[in-house]
């Protein structure tokens, strides 16, 4: 028998998605409870690396995945030039085994929907609209409060609610993600067709600018700038300007930046909770315990990883015990350290201008590190 019969999950993100999917396809009754009022139909695109990789083919739902998104196991590397020259492409490390290509880019609703499609099937119930705003732990169950009132009770709380996580507060951990200097420019829009893979192209305006197919017609474009006051609606202007400096697809990028394409600005962030993420009955995943810059887009990664290490645990044990925290423990914390800290490594040498930074090196010892499965 399971250490949990009934599981609370805050967020229907991809780290509380994928719990929900493994406790409830082993019977676990499990209820998620989501803020937004329906799922999220809008949004950007999303690099997911093999390690991410392997866990939704774990998940049973590679097919789809694959067949909405765009696989690639090459990275480029262009010149800021009026020309974009290709300086090198670069085999990438599969971190998810040789079985799997090395990075699929997808469009963020669409990874979103499948999940949630999944978890439906399995027999989890998505609640949205179920602001969850405290909990009470007694040490026998763990009670959720809602914005609207209600409350519910489970043996387990799973707060997957991402980086202002209300669980992590309530339970009284008070870290809270810092910004790293960095702001990040997101457009979606149609793929130029001679983008068939990542390429980033370092120095100009930005600190980077770069591209990730995320479908047969799609891609995200990115430019990453110090951090700043941004207004979105500036949006197609500020992108057309920076992107200015950069050429082969991104003259094509650039005239379509003001076609009603989708674009958003955010600050980078950092975090890690040290020590167990768990406070009795609740415990915390995903953007809640760690989040990091995307330099190596590895967030989503380490959401599902978690989500995954925790659902083996809880299924393998008959009882929530301190044995099991430190389990988890041991398995997520220092890899999710070593991928915040290499993270933001990368984006603190472009703040600095270091120009002979190890970049191969330090990409290379973590892609190593992420080959092992999780
Ligand atoms: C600019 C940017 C680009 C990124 N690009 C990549 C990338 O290319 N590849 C990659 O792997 N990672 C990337 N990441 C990181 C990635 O987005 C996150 O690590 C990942 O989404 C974390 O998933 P999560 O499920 O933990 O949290 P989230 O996806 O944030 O999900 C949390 C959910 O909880 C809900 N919620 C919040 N509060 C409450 C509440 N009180 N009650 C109920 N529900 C609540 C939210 O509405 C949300 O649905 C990027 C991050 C940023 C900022």
């Amino acid at each position: 028998m399971a250490a949990v019969q009934k599981v609370g999950i805050v967020g229907a993100g991809a780290a509380g998605l994928t719990g929900g999917i493994l406790l409830a396809d082993a019977g676990v009754e499990v209820e998620i409870l989501e803020k937004a009022s329906e799922p999220q139909t809008l949004g950007s695109g999303i690099t997911l690396q093999g390690n991410a990789l392997r866990i939704l083919r774990d998940l049973d739902v590679w097919d789809q995945v694959q067949a909405k998104g765009y696989a690639f196991s090459t990275l480029g590397l262009r010149a800021p030039d009026p020309a974009g020259t290709v300086i090198a492409v670069l085999e990438d490390i599969r971190t998810g085994g040789d079985d799997l290509p090395a990075t699929l880019g997808m469009y963020r609703p669409d990874l979103t929907a499948i999940l949630r499609e999944r978890a439906e099937k399995a027999g989890a119930r998505i609640r949205y609209g179920q602001t969850v705003t405290g909990i009470d732990d007694d040490g026998g169950s763990v009670t959720v409060r809602t914005a609207d009132g209600g409350s519910s009770g489970f043996d387990l709380l799973i707060g997957a609610d991402g980086l202002h996580s209300a669980v992590r507060r309530a339970i009284g951990i008070d870290v809270e993600p810092k910004p790293t200097g960095m702001g990040i420019w997101r457009a979606f829009v149609e793929r130029p067709e001679d983008v068939v893979r990542t390429d980033l192209t370092y120095g100009g305006p930005c600190f980077i600018a770069g591209y990730c197919p995320t479908g047969p017609d799609t891609i995200y474009a990115y430019l990453v700038e110090k951090a700043q006051e941004r207004r979105p609606v500036d949006g197609p202007r500020v992108m057309a300007e920076l992107a200015a400096a950069y050429g082969g697809p991104w003259n094509q990028i650039r005239a379509t930046l003001d076609h009603g394409a989708h674009i958003n600005y955010t600050w980078f962030t950092s975090h890690v909770v040290e020590g167990p993420w768990n406070r009795g009955r609740a415990v915390i995943i995903g953007d809640a315990a760690h989040s990091c810059p995307p330099t190596v887009a590895q967030g989503a990664a380490m959401a599902l990883e978690d989500a995954a290490v925790l659902a083996e645990l809880l299924l393998s044990a008959d009882h929530l015990t301190e044995t099991l925290w430190k389990e988890f423990a041991d398995r997520r914390l220092d890899r999710a350290t070593a991928v915040v800290q290499a993270s933001v490594q990368l984006g603190q040498w472009l703040l600095d201008g270091v120009r002979d930074a190890n970049v191969p090196g330090l990409m290379n010892s973590l892609s190593t590190m992420l080959k092992e499965p999780a």
